[in-house]
């Protein structure tokens, strides 16, 4: 079962969003699994401090290395089998290919930091895989945490309604997904494309495919360029 494990100070958030809907049917079906550790318990002194100033000074504060080393430590002992994820803009930005793989391992351990960061030291040495979800600046890591764990436990099988629906999706095929549209056939002088009423079903998936890499070349040329998307681009 895949069971994720969010080191959090702040785990008030979650389930959250992944309570709700599919996720949250999956998770009381327990399909998967969810716990929050709260990183204050290891926090030090009457204060329970997480963090301190930045050595070198410079604003704001840092996540204290030996706090965060208890707290994986209690949360995932050495044997573990499951990655440790850090949310930090500065990681490798999240793609569906990495969710995927995710979604068919043991599951994840997350840490999700607050204010300036964590005193980079814990990376290296709790072996800590640095994960974005994007190009700006979260007040912390618990909403790129819920993102992760949301692109994940959809590819659960047994999750999603329909199994079909995941395999066609944007970045799938390394290809933005093709525009859908369904009843009314008018809306304010809108027709649905003629092609997709025809019931030609070689023409549908024709007319798909070139508006999936029309809208990819415009929109997302980056994903043309990888090597993933090379052998569905005919
Ligand atoms: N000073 C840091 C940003 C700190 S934001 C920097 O310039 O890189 C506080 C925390 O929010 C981060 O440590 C991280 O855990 C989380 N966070 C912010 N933006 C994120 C993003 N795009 N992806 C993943 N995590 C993010």
């Amino acid at each position: 079962m895949f069971r994720a494990t969010v080191l959090t100070l702040f785990p008030e958030m979650f389930p959250g969003p992944l309570g709700l809907s599919l996720s949250g049917d999956a998770l009381s079906r327990g399909v998967w699994a969810l716990e929050t550790k709260q990183i204050r318990e290891h926090g030090l002194g009457r204060h329970r401090a997480v963090d301190d100033t930045p050595a070198g000074g410079g604003p704001g504060m840092v996540m204290r290395v030996d706090v965060l080393a208890a707290v994986i430590d209690a949360a995932a002992p050495a044997d573990d089998p499951r990655p440790r994820l850090f949310m930090t803009p500065r990681g490798r930005p999240l793609t569906q290919a990495r969710a995927r793989e995710l979604a068919q391992g043991p599951g994840v351990i997350i840490l999700c930091a607050r204010f300036e960061g964590v005193d980079e030291r814990i990376i290296e040495a709790r072996a800590l895989e640095e994960i974005s979800i994007g190009d700006f600046v979260l007040s912390g890591g618990e909403i790129a945490a819920l993102a992760v764990i949301d692109a994940c436990v959809r590819l659960i099988p047994g999750v999603m309604g329909e199994e079909a629906s995941g395999v066609e999706e944007s970045f799938e095929a390394g290809l933005l997904e093709y525009p859908h549209y369904t009843r009314p056939r008018d809306f304010e002088g809108r027709d649905i494309p003629d092609v997709l009423l025809s019931g030609d079903h070689a023409k549908i998936a024709k007319w798909r495919h070139e508006q999936s890499l029309a809208l990819t070349r415009a929109r997302r040329p980056d994903l043309l360029a990888q090597p993933s998307s090379a052998s569905r681009r005919r």
